[in-house]
């Protein structure tokens, strides 16, 4: 999708690798790099010859020789004080995903011909507002502003078509990447997908799989594996990869081993008993994703297999096996997160319209503000009261109504917090709002507070003196930033959105304002159905939710539809 702004790539920022799309003429196109690979390794390093800085398959290369001079999956401590020595140079996770980022903003660049400073990209649905934040800050310094951060599983069910089918439906999605395997429970009602429950395993990916097959081919030539020289070892690891895929296809393969002139012939059977420690391990986050979203495997929809290592037939029947289902395979499972991140860029490009009938996400926390409680006849202050509370829908316009400590207290200060526990210094402080000229008198039933949480991270946080109705607003990020005026400008305008009575949306009105011409043209039975409708969409819109008010809206249309062309209803 283009704008004055310029096209918004969709980025899948892997542990081991990476790719970035972009959402063109209505279909998600991946975009090469330049060794024309839709995947680019994750992979960062020094380059000693010219000084510079390198990134995916030179920087995997020369990582290999030696791990002094880059880094590898680093993904995994985005958002920690951990310093990776890359040559001469100490840098952060953080700080090595920008280059990554960098990289994929080049090579979209050079693909579209024209400058991308605007992306989505996908993060793991268990990635805490730290790594979010961090995530963010690595686009800002590759140039891109992050439009939304999407949870990869969300990307996966969208790139599957699962929102399009718009059934009802509990599924899984079961992602064994390179270096990790997340596994992730979602439940898709009426157009909104919501996860239910996550877990994982940080260590355990395709990679293991490799050195567990190197590993068996050593032992079967009876050499010893520090016995081979570094460059051997590097290159037996080529191998042994090029040899794991082979056995995805073939019931067996040859390996050189390198520095000896011995060929082995490896049969997949002998493979997976190699592998067999590792399945073994698939079972426990299954089981806890399964218990966290209070799901039983049979009653599972579907089960998604995502990420390259869902190749190995080994994996797929073991799953099949542990869920008692067929699962659903992916034509290259690897790229299945780029994809669903590319259609979120393309739906985010579209028309605002589009925004509240596909929302793909829940809050990852509670968000809420201080209070003080009578326990007793004691006061006792710095109680966590959440008003959007984890797992909610996202967007979300939430109010409640406090009081004051003090009868005649002039001054409210809303302090504004993140997190789970009771206690407020327990939880991240996100921002304080003063409320001044509270009227004196009365103490209970002072001040409404909304939230109004949008997709973008942005929370905005009003408040009203019940008696006054003097309104006070103000904007939080969520990751504590100081918001840009024009980052402000553009929440801002979504939020009124969002918080604006949906009767009054321009295209609500045009809406029910084309059902009442029709309304007057029809009589009988045709009248009736069409003023049910009507009647329907008007009380659906009073829910302000906009899951009711779309369903409702999609009926009306119809019925309106029909009635100007006289087809079926
Ligand atoms: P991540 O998203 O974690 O970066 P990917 O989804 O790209 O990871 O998966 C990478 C892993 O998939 C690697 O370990 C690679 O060896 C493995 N892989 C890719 N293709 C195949 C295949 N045909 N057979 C077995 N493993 C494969
Ligand atoms: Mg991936």
């Amino acid at each position: 999708m283009d704008s004055a702004l310029g096209p918004i790539i969709g980025i899948d920022l892997g542990t081991t690798h990476s790719s970035v799309g972009v959402f063109e003429s209505g279909t998600v196109r991946l975009l090469p790099n330049v060794h024309d690979e839709l995947l680019t390794p994750s992979a960062v390093a020094f380059d000693q010859a010219s000084g510079r800085m390198l990134v995916g398959r030179a920087a995997k290369d020369i990582v290999a020789l030696d791990p002094t001079l880059g880094a590898l999956c680093f993904k995994r401590r985005i958002g920690s004080a951990h310093a990776y020595a890359v040559g001469p140079h100490q840098l952060s996770a953080t700080e090595l995903s920008a280059y990554v980022l960098d990289s994929l903003r080049g090579d979209a660049e050079r693909a579209l011909r024209r400058s991308v400073n605007r992306c989505v990209i996908s993060v793991p649905a268990y990635f805490a507002e730290p790594q979010r934040m961090a995530t963010r800050q690595a686009a800002a310094v590759a140039g891109l502003v992050v439009e939304r951060l999407i949870n990869e599983p969300t990307a996966a069910a969208l790139a599957h078509g699962m929102v399009a089918r718009s059934a009802e439906s509990t599924f899984m999605v079961f992602d064994l990447g390179g270096g990790t395997l997340d596994v992730c429970i979602m439940e898709l009602f009426d157009g909104v997908l919501q996860v239910k429950g996550v877990a994982g395993e940080s260590q355990l990916g395709g990679e293991d799989f490799t050195a567990a097959l190197a590993a068996l081919a050593l032992g079967r030539a009876h050499i010893a594996a520090e016995s081979l020289s570094l460059k051997e070892t590097v290159t037996l690891h080529r191998r042994v990869e090029l040899l794991k895929r082979k056995l995805s296809r073939w019931p067996s393969a040859e390996l050189v081993v390198p520095g000896r002139e011995v060929t082995l012939v490896i049969s997949a059977e002998e493979a997976d008993t190699a592998y067999a420690p590792l399945l073994e391990r698939l079972a426990t986050p299954c089981r806890s994703a399964l218990r966290g979203a209070g799901v039983a495997a049979r009653d599972l929809n579907e089960v998604l297999l995502v990420g390259g290592a869902t190749r190995m037939p080994c994996v797929q029947r073991h799953v099949r096996r542990l869920l008692d289902r067929p699962p659903t395979l992916q034509a290259d499972p690897e790229l299945t997160v780029a994809r669903g991140a590319t259609l979120h860029a393309g739906m985010c490009a579209m028309d605002a319209a589009l925004e509240d009938r596909v929302i793909t996400d829940v809050a990852s926390h509670s968000l809420g503000v201080q209070v003080a409680q009578l326990i007793g006849t004691r006061l006792v202050s710095g109680r966590f009261f959440p008003i959007v509370e984890r797992g909610t829908v996202l967007p979300a316009s939430r109010s409640e109504v406090f009081g004051t400590v003090e009868r005649n207290q002039h001054t409210i200060v809303l302090r504004v917090f993140e997190g789970e526990a009771r206690e407020v210094k327990d939880n991240v402080l996100l921002g304080e709002l003063s409320i001044d000229g509270v009227p004196p008198g009365n103490a209970r039933n002072v001040v409404e507070v909304t939230f109004t949480y949008d997709l973008s991270g942005i929370l905005e946080v009003q408040s009203r003196l019940l008696e006054t109705e003097q309104l006070c607003a103000k904007l939080l990020a969520r990751d504590g930033r100081t918001l840009q005026r024009q980052e402000l400008e553009q929440a801002q305008a979504r939020i009124t959105q969002l918080k604006m009575d949906p009767a009054e949306r321009p295209a609500y009105r045009e809406l029910l304002a084309r059902a009442n011409v029709l309304w007057a043209d029809l009589v009988g039975d045709d009248r009736r159905a069409l003023g049910d409708a009507m009647r329907d969409f008007e009380a659906a819109m009073a829910t302000r939710t906009p899951r009711v008010f779309s369903a409702a809206e999609a009926v009306l249309r119809s019925a309106c539809e029909h009635f100007e062309t006289g087809e079926r209803w």
